[in-house]
């Protein structure tokens, strides 16, 4: 591990001051801490910000849930209002990573987690994220697990979170604090494709903070649910992933929100399965109908085709879950 100096910011004002001067916010540390000892991240400042008043679940004006960025990841599992309004949130938290580390985790960290790559922790192998115009081993090496949507010659990684998935499905907002003030920016733009630059991975700006993510309020009832198939059962990253979200009501579906994990390089909504859903009558000849354009725009690598239809059969299933029908 590299030497770094270490603060903990007592209040909002000092930790965007340090961060404008280059410091590097950490609060659970489950991540960053990682990357650290393997030496993927170093940096020289620290400051910790689990002591700012970013840490309550609360209802907005509108209806929806603002979620602190400090709140932990069990803490919005354990919500009475995320499990009853948005079951896709709490499922994708509760099927992310170890209990031990969902009571550290915070959800803005959750959000800004790097890729499972494993040639991004290997620091002797070519990684343009990690090292701008170094190369993509990946792109020719062992690609089983990375992306086949939103990639590039320079990156073909996925993006880890689940919950991430989820706030794409339902079209979060991100509040973001900085030394100009607050501003907000729609989740679906705050994580970048890595297009020429796999090194740029979100929308914030020098010394800028995560505050919250906004769910917004959507039309009740919502069903909605998240599937998340892996290798294994348990403390595994997302082969594929489906979070659905559907209005139904007069026996026809009124709103979809449908996103894939695992498979993109951000997570990946899905705007062709939802226009296939809306103003249509749930039955299971139409979710496989819906799915059929869950892979549309695919490009897969040499060692993981079969993510393709993976993908398909995974929003279908989620979607016969969600939304019944026969
Ligand atoms: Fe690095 Fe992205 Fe290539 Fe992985 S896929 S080696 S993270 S550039």
């Amino acid at each position: 591990m590299h030497p770094f100096s270490y603060t903990r910011a007592a209040g909002t004002r000092q930790a965007l001051d340090a961060g404008r001067a280059g410091g590097r916010y950490i609060a659970g540390g489950t991540t960053l801490v990682d990357l650290m000892r393997e030496t993927v991240e170093r940096p020289r400042t620290l400051v910790d910000i689990s002591a700012l008043p970013l840490r309550e679940i609360t209802v907005t004006r509108r209806g929806g849930l603002r979620i602190g960025a400090l709140v932990r990841m069990s803490e919005a599992v354990a919500h009475r209002g995320v499990r009853a309004l948005y079951p896709v949130i709490s499922q994708a938290l509760e099927l992310s990573a170890s209990a031990q580390l969902r009571n550290m985790a915070t959800i803005g960290g959750n959000i800004m987690q790097r890729t499972r790559c494993a040639y991004f922790r290997d620091v002797s192998a070519a990684c343009n994220k990690r090292e701008p115009g170094s190369g993509c081993a990946a792109l020719h090496g062992v690609n089983r697990t990375h992306a086949i949507l939103g990639t590039s010659d320079a990156c073909v990684a996925t993006h880890p979170s689940d919950v991430a998935v989820a706030f794409t499905a339902l079209e979060a907002t991100v509040h973001l604090l900085g030394p100009d003030g607050e501003r907000t920016v729609p989740f679906t733009d705050f994580l970048l494709r890595p297009g020429n630059t796999p090194d740029r991975e979100h929308a914030l700006r020098k010394g800028e903070l995560i505050a919250a993510v906004e769910l917004p309020a959507l039309p009740r009832p919502l069903k909605s649910g998240y599937l998340k198939v892996r290798d294994r059962q348990s403390y595994e990253f997302a082969l594929t992933s489906a979070a659905v979200a559907l209005h139904i009501s007069g026996g026809v579906i009124r709103e979809a929100r449908v996103a894939a994990g695992g498979v993109g390089t951000v997570p990946w909504k899905l705007p062709a399965v939802e226009r296939q859903l809306i103003g249509q009558r749930p039955s299971h000849a139409l979710w496989t109908r819906a799915a059929q354009r869950a892979a549309d725009g695919a490009r897969p690598l040499q060692h993981n085709r079969f993510k393709v239809e993976l993908l398909k059969r995974t929003v279908e299933r989620q979607l016969r879950v969600v939304g019944g029908g026969k």
